[in-house]
């Protein structure tokens, strides 16, 4: 079996955190390749105020460029309406041999958000999930595999990573209130941040 991670997020924008997670994650369970999925309209952002998706695309594709193993997909851009992972998950297998398996990579704080994800039990049933949270996250994880049982045990797994205090958040605030955000994110990153005036107000 071929194994393919896929890092799903909002991207807004991408930092280290992000790729020292997926990096993380593709050597310990040796896989191909991880596929970063922007999401074009997250149906949890609904309503609140995210960049254009063609921006948040071309910051990934400048952070992920220098790595063989990375690569990134306009599958959820190219969607109408929500971008649902299932949906995303789907096409996915659609489209490659089936001898691959996908493996859905987030860190601690989506992966306590699954049980409110659309149609999560068929995409547990079609693609595994890795939890990449530090040490201390143990009994979250496992409390989240209970809930979905049988299901869970199987396709839910936890991956200890040294976790960076990072959000993207955090560095749309800096960058609004005039901090430096060099160390947190690739430098090319911040180039296009500048070059494009992306999130002064
Ligand atoms: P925001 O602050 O806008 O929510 P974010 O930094 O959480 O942004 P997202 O695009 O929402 O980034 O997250 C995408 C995925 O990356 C999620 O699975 C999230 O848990 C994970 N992630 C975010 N920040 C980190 C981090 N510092 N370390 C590890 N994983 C992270
Ligand atoms: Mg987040």
């Amino acid at each position: 079996m071929k194994k393919i991670g896929i890092m799903g997020g909002t991207f807004d924008p991408i930092h280290y955190g992000h790729l020292m997670t997926a990096e993380a994650v593709r050597d310990e369970y040796k896989m191909e390749r991880v596929i970063f999925i922007p999401a074009a309209n997250p149906p949890h952002k609904a309503g609140t105020m995210i960049t254009p998706a063609v921006h948040r695309f071309n910051m990934t594709l400048l952070a992920t460029c220098s790595n063989p193993y990375f690569e990134v997909s306009d599958i959820e851009m190219r969607r109408r309406g929500p971008s649902y992972t299932i949906d995303t998950v789907q096409e996915l297998i659609n489209t490659h041999s089936s001898n691959t398996e996908f493996y859905f990579i987030t860190g601690a704080d989506a992966v306590q958000e699954l049980p409110t994800w659309d149609r999560i039990e068929e995409l547990l049933s079609i693609c595994q999930f890795i939890a990449a949270t530090r040490q201390g996250c143990i009994p979250d994880v496992d409390a989240i595999k209970k809930h979905f049982g049988t299901l869970g045990e199987k396709r839910i797994h936890r991956l200890a990573t040294p976790e960076l205090e990072i959000s993207s958040t955090n560095i749309r605030n800096r960058l609004k209130k005039g901090y430096s955000i060099k160390y947190i994110l690739p430098e090319s990153v911040e180039q296009y941040i500048r070059k494009e005036h992306l999130y002064l107000t």
